[in-house]
């Protein structure tokens, strides 16, 4: 493999705050080679902390992925052109840009699938109906959903720079200001990260993000219980957690691990509540019928099991999967499914009040 070969793949990655120029053209490359059976990258970047350094990663990862499977590609970045600030590990960011939000709570689920995603948009929306300021952060790193189910897909925050400081400005839409890694990628691009990459840009995500003043934050964790959350959990000054699930049994033994998680004692968040999702099926024609596709009151169950509110159960919908492909969340209605979103927000700022 050639030097010319690894580069027209890096060619192929964009930084999204330069006019969509590509990483080889704009002199990022420091180095590509292959050696030792594994390609070896090294990016440079002129700014000490340039706030896409870690996306920039990501994308320039996946794309030799894409171009040379199954080869071994190890990325290094490096700054150049400055007088080497104090190195520290990973990246220093404080929690200024939080200070005017009142309550950041976390939206996790043991598992993927069980529509917390889905649940967060749309407890978000509700949450501004009520009158509260609102924003949520998509820290869903590898399956970013929030730009889609809002609809507002290439929508490119703003950036600027404050000093030493990069500040990223969030999308408004719905009375929500979204945050999401997906506003840095292209659609159809598979983002690949190695951990603690994903925890910065995670970090990045929220920490760097022009807020303002905010009755709620919610963070859209990504799914299951890793190290990446206890770093997510450590990282930000988050109060408290909902849990997302779903009736069946498989998805409530990854509950017991989520809630494990906050119990733990290195995290030890308060869980608000638990949120059961696809608790039955209402055909929106039949909107009295019920059907406990997945069992019943499995989550109310567990819910008194570990102690914690059952602060709400949606119904699986058709409107509400609509919503979230069309980018319009079913809570900006008044039908059903709206309704059940809006009484879960109700109850969870009562409960975090
Ligand atoms: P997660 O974030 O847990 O991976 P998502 O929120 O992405 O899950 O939801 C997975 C899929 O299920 C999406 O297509 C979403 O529209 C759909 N979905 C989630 N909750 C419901 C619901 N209550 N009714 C109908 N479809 C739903």
């Amino acid at each position: 493999m050639q030097k010319e070969e690894i580069l027209k793949a890096l060619a192929e990655v964009q930084h999204p705050a330069k006019g969509d120029r590509d990483i080889v053209a704009l002199g990022l490359v420091e180095d590509a080679e292959l050696s030792e059976g594994k390609i070896r990258v090294t990016l440079a970047f002129p700014k000490h902390r340039d706030p896409l350094a870690d996306y920039l990663c990501g994308s320039a990862r996946a794309a030799l992925a894409r171009h040379f499977p199954g080869v071994e590609a190890e990325l290094k970045t490096i700054v150049k052109d400055e007088v080497p600030a104090k190195k520290k590990a990973g990246l220093d960011l404080g929690t200024e840009e939080l200070e005017k939000v009142s309550h950041i709570i976390g939206i996790a689920s043991g598992k993927g699938g069980v529509g917390k995603s889905t649940v967060a948009v749309n407890l978000a929306v509700a949450l501004a109906r009520l009158g509260y300021r609102v924003g949520l952060a998509d820290a869903d790193v590898y399956g970013p959903s929030v730009p889609k189910m809002t609809g507002t897909e290439g929508a490119c925050p703003e950036a600027f720079s404050e000093g030493e400081k990069e500040v990223i400005f969030p999308v408004e839409k719905y009375g929500v200001k979204w945050m999401s890694i997906g506003y840095f990628a292209a659609p159809d691009q598979a983002l690949i990260w190695r951990g603690p990459m994903a925890c910065n840009a995670l970090r990045q995500m929220i920490l760097q993000v022009r807020w303002e003043e905010l009755d709620f934050l919610l963070i859209d964790m990504p799914p299951g219980t890793g190290d990446i959350h206890i770093s997510l959990v450590h990282d930000i000054p988050m109060e408290g957690a909902v849990i997302v699930s779903t009736p069946q049994a498989v998805a409530l033994a990854d509950v017991e691990k989520g809630v494990n998680m906050f119990r733990n004692e290195s995290i030890n968040k308060p869980i608000f509540g638990l949120v059961e999702n696809m608790a039955w099926f209402t055909p929106e024609e039949l909107p009295e019928n019920r059907y406990y596709i997945f069992g019943r009151d499995g989550g109310a169950r567990m819910a008194e099991k570990y102690g914690i509110p059952l602060l709400g159960q949606i119904p699986i919908v058709q409107s509400i999967r609509e919503g979230g492909d069309d980018g319009e969340p079913a809570a900006l209605g008044s039908r059903p499914d709206g309704m059940a979103f809006l009484e879960l927000a109700r109850k969870l700022a009562d409960s975090v009040r």
